[in-house]
């Protein structure tokens, strides 16, 4: 396949071949024959995106749930109705809500939720993830299906008697089962923002998530190239075409630390195997935390921080020495903001989701939605990174904005190596994203509408936005 008449980012008119899943040629082209030719007329042609932290089947499952909190739902009022809604249009089946946040409708519980659905089982996921807040008719149905197919898990639901359940995603996938997802929608959702590959960092990821997302490829409804990170027993398994095994995934939870010495043992093993590591950070303690351990245990190439929320100054110097990679969601100063702005104290805003001061230090940075958590738009997150701005205007950090240059650059780094910038050159993957304008125009409006045909392993995708 022949593109013709594209443009680079600096403007360079090319044509660019590609032959299989790679490029082969660029230049000056003539088609040969039979060869099918797309005519770019000037528009520019990016390297594909690679989201570098997503959460796969959670953002699919999204696709029809509710979202209970921020930027969406502000106030008990609002949610109140948009449950009591909900229940009307959905008698018999599972209202699915995620994305909650106390600041909504504080702590609340099953017995908060039986007065706004008192029939229609309901579940509500909190923004964390972690914690899930049930009604009474999702729990007494939690529990018949609980008696007939894993009896053990009924003291458990017992226990959780205000309807809030911690880390019981397992319990709820044994009892209520996966239900089919709708990967196709959210593959090709992905696709019309120019997403060609996804790095997926379920914590729980392990080898029947590799059989998953294969099975979901080889059906056609995953078109992305897969970077599969996840549990220590990923280590040693065969990648497949589009899928590679990536990084260990450790979850940290500050009120729950593991022993430091656990952390790098861990970190250790995963090396061993020629596997880099990926830790959760969210707040500075786990920050610190995570960057000792590496000290401890030393570091390979790709080994990463996940989020850096909370960055104090001092830790850019280690993070540079140790050749951390930081994946960051600069979105989330977008959808959250008005929320950290009420909850975090004036002194730390600074810190919050840095981006400039990284790149300043010499670390190396990458983006990823976190979908579902966040928005899976990348051009949503390039724009926040270059504006900084809130929902309703207010600016946080002014200090760390991107260009839209390097704010795209987070998106198309390689996806084991996101320190690393993929370009358009001969023997790379043809893994591309065709936009409908030259970047001196887009890069003035970040935005998925730009975003003309994908072309994932050499096929292109395209259709977007009739
Ligand atoms: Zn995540």
């Amino acid at each position: 396949m022949l593109i013709r008449n594209a443009s680079l980012l600096d403007g360079a008119a090319i044509d660019v071949r590609l032959s299989g899943s790679r490029i082969s040629e660029l230049g000056r082209l003539q088609a040969l024959a039979r060869e099918p030719v797309i005519d770019a007329s000037g528009s520019c042609l990016l390297p594909g995106l690679h989201d570098h932290h997503i959460h796969l089947r959670a953002t699919s499952a999204a696709l029809d749930s509710i979202r209970c909190g921020p930027p969406e739902v502000h106030s008990a009022e609002e949610l109140q109705e948009l449950l009591a809604t909900a229940a009307t249009r959905n008698a018999t089946g599972w209202i699915r809500g995620m994305g909650y946040h106390p600041s909504v409708a504080g702590e609340i519980n099953r017995d908060w939720l039986d007065r706004v659905v008192p029939t229609t089982p309901v579940r509500i996921q909190h923004r964390s993830g972690r914690l899930w807040i049930l009604n009474s008719a999702a729990i007494d149905l939690l529990k018949q299906r609980a008696r007939s197919l894993v009896p053990n898990s009924l003291s458990t639901i017992d226990s959780a008697e205000d309807g809030r359940f911690l880390d019981t995603d397992t319990l709820f996938a044994d009892v209520l089962g996966h239900r089919a997802l709708p990967i196709a929608a959210i593959s090709r959702q992905l696709a019309s923002y120019g997403v060609t590959g996804i790095t997926d960092m379920n914590p729980g990821n392990g080898p029947d998530d590799l059989s998953a997302m294969f099975g979901w490829q080889r059906s056609g409804d995953l078109l992305q190239r897969v970077s599969l990170a996840g549990k220590a027993s990923l280590s040693g398994l065969a990648s497949k075409s589009m899928i590679s095994i990536s990084s260990l995934k450790v979850h940290l939870h500050d009120h729950d630390l593991p022993e430091l010495d656990a952390l790098s043992q861990a970190i250790r093993e995963a090396h061993k195997l020629d596997r880099p590591v990926a830790v959760h950070c969210v707040t500075d303690l786990a920050l610190i935390f995570t960057v000792a351990a590496f000290e401890s245990a030393g570091t390979i190439p790709g080994d990463r921080i996940e989020h850096a929320s909370v960055t104090p100054d001092e830790m850019f110097e280690p993070l540079r020495r140790l050749g951390l990679i930081v994946v960051t969601q600069p979105h989330f100063i977008h959808e959250r903001g008005r929320t950290y702005l009420q909850d975090i104290p004036v002194a730390e805003h600074h810190l919050l989701y840095r981006c400039r001061s990284f790149l300043n230090a010499g670390v190396a940075l990458a983006g990823g939605s976190d979908a579902p958590f966040g928005a899976p738009d990348p051009w949503a997150a390039m724009r926040a990174a270059v504006n900084r701005a809130t929902s309703d205007g207010t600016i946080i950090g002014p200090d760390e904005c991107l260009t839209p240059e390097e704010a795209l650059a987070l998106f198309t780094g390689r996806a084991e190596r996101p320190d690393l910038p993929r370009n358009i050159t001969v023997g790379e993957l043809a893994d591309l994203c065709l936009l409908d304008q030259p970047w001196s125009v887009v890069r003035k409006d970040l935005d998925a509408r730009h975003v003309r045909m994908t072309i994932i392993d050499g096929k292109p995708i395209n259709g977007f936005h009739q």
